[in-house]
């Protein structure tokens, strides 16, 4: 089930920190984290834990395994496949975990309980609120998946007051779960043929990217939307996003989104804001792996 190392059995283990998901060895939160923890002094670890997409049953352990680790003190991050079974195994959901039905971010409060939030939700915001050019309060948005990273990427845009959400997933089901989650109205189904250029933003929210070899999410023909958001990070940039770029999008990667639910992780952990030179020594782990 584990990946690097194994899961703290007892409160008085040492404090550590790690990332449940399938699969992890490529993420970036581990080096992030770990420089956090160096910046504020703090004796903790933050180790990748495999949890294969068939063994779900595992995610809860992992889950207390670390929150009780240092005294109650640890906790940790999910990621795909598991950040659904995540949210279902909490005590106490965040407004954001009971919107998206996803949970990335877990700790235990003073009465054991085990809590959650989605802090991708946020930190998507941050990101689209300060994309030069973009005005999101108001903008059409494209959303290309229906997952938990899809999910939280329609929070965040409803929270910005965008005017128009359309989701396209190749699970057309699953976009229609998603669309129904909220009120009638709020969030579309992506109609085929629409022209692209009419969206001011296309949001890639599936976890097609990772590696070289994976199809395009979704292609363009004409003039693709002004702004190109791709979740997936990885060194030089994806093909998408080269695609996008071709199209006349100005694009980005997910290492910023990376970056805030990060920070916003380590203050659910700690209960209080972090210092700029915590994020700073978080944002050059990341520096150079996006093109
Ligand atoms: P999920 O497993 O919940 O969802 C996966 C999504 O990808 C589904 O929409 C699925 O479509 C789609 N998909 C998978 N394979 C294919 C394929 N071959 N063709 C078409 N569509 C496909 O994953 P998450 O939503 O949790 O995560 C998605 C990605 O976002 C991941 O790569 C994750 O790392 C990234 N992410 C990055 C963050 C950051 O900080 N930068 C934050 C959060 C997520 P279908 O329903 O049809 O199977």
């Amino acid at each position: 089930m584990s990946e690097g190392a194994s899961v703290p059995r007892s409160g008085r283990d040492r404090l550590t920190f790690g990332l449940i998901g399938d699969p992890v060895a490529h993420s970036l939160s581990p080096a992030m984290h770990r420089a956090a923890f160096r910046e504020l002094a703090l004796e903790a670890e933050y180790v990748p834990i495999r949890v294969a997409a068939d063994a779900p049953g595992f995610v809860a352990d992992a889950m207390r395994g670390l929150a009780s680790s240092g005294g109650g003190m640890g906790g940790g991050n999910v990621t795909l496949p598991h950040k659904s079974a995540a949210a279902r195994t909490l005590d106490v959901r965040s407004e954001a975990v009971g919107r998206t039905g996803a949970c990335n971010c877990f700790w235990q409060d003073e009465e054991g309980r085990l809590c959650g939030d989605n802090t991708d939700v946020e930190g998507i915001l941050r990101v689209l609120e300060s994309t030069r050019g973009l005005d999101p309060g108001g903008a059409s948005i494209l959303v290309l998946g229906a997952g938990g990273a899809a999910a939280a990427t329609v929070v965040a845009a409803l929270q910005a007051g965008a005017a128009n959400i359309s989701v396209r997933n190749r699970d057309r089901r699953r976009a229609e779960e998603l669309v129904g989650r909220f009120p009638l109205g709020q969030v579309r189904l992506f109609e085929a043929g629409s022209p692209d250029a009419d969206f001011d933003v296309v949001i890639q929210a599936t976890s097609l990217g990772m590696n070289p070899e994976d199809p395009l999410p979704y292609t363009f023909s004409g003039q693709a939307p002004a702004h190109a958001l791709d979740l997936v990070y990885r060194p030089g940039g994806t093909r998408w996003m080269a695609h996008a770029r071709g199209h006349g999008a100005d694009v980005e990667d997910g290492t910023r989104v990376l970056l805030e639910q990060g920070v916003l992780s380590l203050e659910r952990w700690l209960g209080k804001p972090v210092p700029a030179a915590v994020r700073t020594a978080m944002q050059s782990v990341l520096d150079g792996v996006s093109d």
